[in-house]
Protein backbone atom coordinates (compact mmCIF):
# COMPACT_ATOMS: atom_id res chain seq x y z
CA UNK A 1 0.00 0.00 0.00
CA UNK A 2 1.21 3.38 -0.97
CA UNK A 3 2.06 6.04 1.40
CA UNK A 4 2.98 9.49 1.86
CA UNK A 5 4.36 11.73 4.29
CA UNK A 6 1.55 14.81 6.12
CA UNK A 7 2.71 18.53 5.06
CA UNK A 8 1.06 19.21 8.36
CA UNK A 9 2.89 16.16 10.73
CA UNK A 10 4.98 14.63 9.18
CA UNK A 11 3.52 11.41 9.71
CA UNK A 12 2.40 8.69 7.48
CA UNK A 13 -0.42 8.62 5.28
CA UNK A 14 -1.19 5.51 3.25
CA UNK A 15 -3.29 5.48 0.74
CA UNK A 16 -5.23 2.98 -1.75
CA UNK A 17 -3.16 1.96 -4.65
CA UNK A 18 -5.41 3.42 -7.19
CA UNK A 19 -5.32 6.92 -5.73
CA UNK A 20 -5.18 9.74 -8.26
CA UNK A 21 -4.09 13.84 -8.33
CA UNK A 22 -6.84 15.72 -6.46
CA UNK A 23 -8.08 12.88 -4.34
CA UNK A 24 -9.33 13.98 -0.64
CA UNK A 25 -7.38 11.72 2.07
CA UNK A 26 -7.10 12.37 5.86
CA UNK A 27 -4.17 12.37 7.87
CA UNK A 28 -4.93 10.02 10.36
CA UNK A 29 -2.21 11.36 12.70
CA UNK A 30 -3.40 14.76 12.86
CA UNK A 31 -7.00 14.34 11.54
CA UNK A 32 -6.47 17.25 8.49
CA UNK A 33 -7.60 17.14 5.34
CA UNK A 34 -4.81 16.38 2.56
CA UNK A 35 -5.22 16.71 -1.28
CA UNK A 36 -3.53 14.42 -3.37
CA UNK A 37 -1.05 16.89 -5.48
CA UNK A 38 1.31 14.01 -6.66
CA UNK A 39 1.17 10.24 -6.78
CA UNK A 40 4.74 9.84 -7.94
CA UNK A 41 5.99 10.31 -5.68
CA UNK A 42 3.11 10.46 -3.43
CA UNK A 43 2.78 14.25 -2.18
CA UNK A 44 0.34 16.08 -0.11
CA UNK A 45 -1.22 19.34 0.70
CA UNK A 46 -3.37 20.62 3.25
CA UNK A 47 -6.96 21.13 1.45
CA UNK A 48 -8.98 22.23 4.69
CA UNK A 49 -6.93 25.84 5.33
CA UNK A 50 -8.29 27.12 2.04
CA UNK A 51 -11.64 27.49 3.39
CA UNK A 52 -10.72 29.73 6.28
CA UNK A 53 -9.37 32.23 4.46
CA UNK A 54 -12.31 33.88 3.22
CA UNK A 55 -12.64 37.53 2.09
CA UNK A 56 -15.12 38.37 4.67
CA UNK A 57 -12.71 38.51 7.82
CA UNK A 58 -13.27 42.51 8.86
CA UNK A 59 -16.71 41.77 9.50
CA UNK A 60 -15.34 39.91 12.97
CA UNK A 61 -15.37 43.35 14.34
CA UNK A 62 -18.90 43.08 15.54
ZN1 LIG B 1 -0.97 14.83 9.71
Amino acid sequence: MPSGICPECDGEVRVSPDVEIGDFVTCPECDVELEVIEVDPLEFEVASELEEDSLEEDEEEW
